[in-house]
């Protein structure tokens, strides 16, 4: 019981409710970025108005990368406009996610074409996959829970803060 042996940090008893507080905290806080590139953003504009409510999970979009912890794709990313996207995803401090929310976004869908990037992940790392043309709002709450899920099982988060040793992602 307790910190015996350093080398096991992540499953010692005190550091993993310290963890277990930090990702309860992490999930019930996601901050959005208010960010939309085509029509899967209106989907996406419902679902953080009154009738779906997203504040009432504690997701607040912000207007700012730098503020922000979860990276939302809603629509189709151009080539064009993959390094914008790139750069708004470096400019967001870590620990940071990102969701494809459509088919767009998760592998161009129907613009199989010279101009349009067949998947974000050939951009940045993608975290939840949400399928649909466009998904409805139900599809990016229940996205949305998916990601709080995997935060949830993240082990070391504690460990990772006051910096020893890295997060450790589920499989
Ligand atoms: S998945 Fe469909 S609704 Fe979403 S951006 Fe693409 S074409 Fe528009």
């Amino acid at each position: 019981m307790g910190i015996e042996q350093p080398k096991t940090l992540g499953s010692g008893f005190v550091v993993t409710s310290l963890d277990k507080l930090v990702n309860w905290s992490r999930a019930c806080s996601m901050w959005p970025l208010t960010f939309g590139l085509a029509c899967c953003a209106i989907e996406m504009m419902a679902t953080g108005a009154a009738r779906f409510d997203l504040d009432r999970m504690g997701i607040l979009f912000r207007a700012s990368p730098r503020q922000s912890d979860v990276l939302i794709i809603a629509g189709t990313v151009t080539k064009k406009m993959a390094p914008v996207i790139k750069v708004l995803y470096e400019q967001m401090p870590e620990p940071k996610y990102v969701i494809a929310m459509g088919a767009c976004a998760c592998s161009g869908g129907i613009f199989d074409t010279y101009s349009v990037v067949q998947g974000i992940d050939e951009e940045i790392p993608v975290d939840v996959y949400i399928p649909g043309c466009p998904p409805r709002p139900e599809g990016l709450l229940y996205g949305l829970m998916k990601l709080q899920e995997k935060i949830r099982a993240e082990r070391n988060t504690f460990g990772a803060v006051i910096g020893i040793g890295e997060v450790v992602h589920p499989a």
